[in-house]
């Protein structure tokens, strides 16, 4: 496989953009290489600037749930961009987007849209402290919330990967009110609020980890949440920014019938691009300025673009829809099971709907500590035998694959050939 142009273009960006990339994980860090620059993406398929072409599973980090460049998506964008790109003014399509999500989760009675993930769990949680007049929030190790200062305090991925234990430029004083407790840990969670009964604001929690690999939750555990919450005035904030439409239609919190006070989202929302929202109850969302005294702005929040890829993305989501990524991302993981049996090389593998970790570890996986066991040489031997065939993975093992619309039975069945293969490899290596 020819990588010439991508090693280029990487040498010239490394000198003029830190570690070339806008966002870490790109950079391959964790696998080693070359990141491949992309030239166009297509239904499942990415093709680099040297010609290559990939199935992919990152998928925009989950954001495409329909592939890339979906047709209705692309039809729409192109007569919306002709009216014009942003207003700074309210528009029909963040209505009706917010009342598609309103349909699809009934605990958003009121949303605000802003541009990212980040912005959303940032928002939310001063919310949470408006409301309650606590300052104490409950995050959880390895759950990625993205990069707000308070939230960057065990955090998983991103940071994980590169085994920074928090960020610089972050004074222990902004993280001095985020409690962490190990994910599926109900006790930990109970201590703390034991111990700090009338100061925590909030919990928050990815209802499925997706930043420290698919980790879903142990039966009770979100229910769990739910209760401690109620018993000690705190809200309960679910970061459905990967899960919500992908999981199922309303997300995690439908698919494991708990609902939070307040729910992030991100991601699928903007069928791909910048976009974030936050929304829950109305009395707590109604604390939003103008409504009321917590202060949230954007310049381009709401902005047209993202607001109908957005809308025209999730029409496209139907129940059969789902039964499909059900079935073929199924598919993958019983067949990623059988052949690292075959090779006799040990993993785990998770998965909740279109999103599966592969772990490469013999202990089973139920928060960070354990996900952190999975073996990172492993893991980066399999993804560049994969690569070298075609098939693109997200370059960390700590990453969620993501399963698309627009992959077929035979991208599967493509898939599970290069991986029988790869996983000789990394048996191989074993030995
Ligand atoms: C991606 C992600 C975020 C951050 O979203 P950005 O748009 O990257 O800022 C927040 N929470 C979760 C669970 C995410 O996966």
């Amino acid at each position: 496989m020819r990588t010439e142009r991508s090693e280029q273009l990487y040498a010239v960006a490394r000198m003029r953009m830190p570690g070339g990339v806008s966002s870490p994980v790109r950079a391959f860090g964790a696998v080693g290489g070359t990141p491949r620059f992309i030239a166009r993406g297509r239904g499942a398929i990415l093709e680099d600037v040297d010609g290559n072409r990939y199935i992919d599973y990152v998928g925009s980090w989950g954001a495409l749930i329909l592939g890339h460049a979906h047709p209705a998506v692309v039809r729409a964008l192109r007569e919306a961009i002709r009216r014009g790109t942003s207003y700074g003014a309210p528009t029909e399509a963040e209505l009706e987007l917010a009342l598609r999500i309103q349909e699809a989760f009934p605990s958003i009675q009121k949303i605000r849209f802003v541009n990212s993930g980040t912005e959303a769990t940032m928002s939310a949680l001063r919310v949470a402290r408006a409301a309650t007049g606590r300052s104490k929030i409950i995050k959880f190790e390895g759950g990625y919330h993205g990069h707000a200062d308070f939230l960057l305090a065990r955090a998983g991925s991103g940071l994980a990967t590169f085994g920074l234990p928090d960020s610089a430029g972050v004074p222990e004083a902004w993280v001095r009110d985020t409690l962490v407790a190990p994910y599926n840990d109900l006790d930990a969670v109970a201590a703390l609020f034991e111990q700090f009964p009338d100061q925590i604001a909030a919990v928050i929690v990815e209802p499925v980890a997706g930043n420290m690999g698919v980790v879903p939750p142990k039966p009770g555990f979100l229910k769990g949440l739910r209760s401690l919450t109620r018993r000690y005035g705190a809200l309960l904030i679910f970061d459905e920014v990967i899960t919500g439409f992908r999981v199922a239609w309303g997300g995690a919190q439908a698919l494991y019938e708990v609902e939070p006070d307040l729910t992030c989202l991100g991601k699928i929302i903007g069928g791909g691009l910048p976009v974030g929202a936050y929304g829950g109850r109305a009395d707590l969302m109604d604390q939003v300025a103008p409504a009321g005294p917590v202060y949230q702005a954007g310049t381009l929040s709401g902005n047209p673009l993202s607001m109908i890829a957005g809308r025209v993305t999730l029409e496209q989501l139907t129940p059969a829809l789902y039964r499909q990524l059900e079935e073929r991302s199924a598919a993958l993981a019983e067949g990623l099971r059988e052949a690292a049996e075959q090779a006799g090389v040990p993993v785990h593998i998770h998965r909740v709907g279109s999103m599966l970790s592969v772990f490469f570890t013999e202990r089973a996986v139920v928060d960070y500590a354990t996900a952190a066991s999975t073996d990172r040489a492993r893991y980066a031997r399999f993804f560049h035998a994969m690569l070298e065939r075609g098939i693109y993975l997200p370059p960390s093992p700590l990453e969620a694959w993501f399963v698309s619309a627009a992959h077929t039975e035979a991208h599967i069945e493509r898939t599970l050939r290069a991986a029988r293969a790869a996983f000789r490899e990394v048996a191989r290596g074993i030995l």
